[in-house]
């Protein structure tokens, strides 16, 4: 999964043909910010290599960030020896000790917490710091804020004294905080309900949905969950706007996948079957 916001550019796994979906989207690729990986299965690092590899093409002057659980470090390094790769960029490539905030920027954080599978795998969210209310200017005239510098900072939080003298809070001008986004990665576990608070209020929900629920025993054995038990999920965290499904088992054919698509919307209507390059716009509420 690829995520754009604002400037930057952050890539969720890199399986097989990431490079080739990123050329075929004539992105501006080079700008990457940082990856992060779930978990050192091969469909989820295959294309790591060809990706750092396409990277190094151009002239990149901010290091790439690659995060990711144990040995994450030895996969980078040894694909780039072994390989007699020449990247003329700097890579930081940072485990995951411990779950919690991994990435942060301006005015956003991602954050990693543990999933179960079949070997150490996180999953991850950006979520963005809460927007200031909206600005009422009715309110700043009728209190006697001429507009101006004072507006400024009111918009900014400050307390500000009018000509006349009197001391206008922000509170007094400023509608509530104001709903920021969330995006939520989930993929390969097994369904637990503590994932639930996690990805809870997540404008997307990107959750793997390998199986039908005739499958769930064997979903459960090779630690993956159903496309059902991922609607379970987004409809237990609340406030999920989007359930995108991933990671389909390669059992089930383009007309198979229309039962993973139903059986989710039973339980969460708002499901969709991602695709390769598909693409959801998340604008703000207000
Ligand atoms: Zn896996
Ligand atoms: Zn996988």
């Amino acid at each position: 999964m690829l995520l754009r916001r604002e400037g930057d550019l952050f890539l969720f796994d890199a399986g097989e043909g990431t490079q080739v979906s990123l050329r075929r989207l004539n992105l501006r690729w080079k700008k990457i910010s940082a990856i992060f990986i779930s978990h050192t299965h091969a469909d989820h690092v295959t294309g790591l290599p060809g990706l750092l590899m396409l990277s190094s093409q151009v002239d990149r002057d901010e290091p790439l960030y690659i995060y990711g659980p144990p040995r994450i470090a030895e996969y980078v390094e040894t694909s780039r020896r072994v390989l007699d790769m020449y990247i003329n960029y700097e890579i930081v490539v940072r485990e995951i000790e411990s779950p919690g905030i991994c990435h942060q920027g301006d005015g956003f954080a991602i954050r990693a917490f543990p999933l179960r599978h079949t070997k150490t795998c996180y999953g991850y969210t950006l979520e963005e710091e809460p927007r200031p209310g909206a600005f009422h200017p009715e309110h700043a005239k009728e209190l006697g804020v001429p507009r101006g510098p004072l507006w400024s900072r009111l918009q900014a939080g400050e307390p500000v004294r009018t000509p006349e003298g009197r001391t206008v809070q922000p509170d007094e001008v400023l509608g509530g905080a104001r709903k920021s986004r969330k995006v939520s990665y989930v993929t390969d576990s097994l369904y637990f309900p503590e994932l639930a608070p996690e990805v809870s209020g997540s404008d997307l929900f990107v959750c793997e949905g390998m199986f039908e629920q005739a499958l769930l025993a064997s979903a459960v054995e090779k630690k993956h969950m159903t496309a059902e038990q991922a609607a379970m999920l987004a409809r237990a965290a609340g406030a999920i706007k989007k359930l995108a499904l991933i990671h389909y088992s390669p059992r089930y054919n383009e007309h198979d996948l229309k039962l993973l698509l139903d059986e989710a919307r039973a339980i969460f209507p708002d499901t969709v079957l991602s695709k390769d390059r598909m693409h959801f716009p998340l604008e703000y509420e207000d």
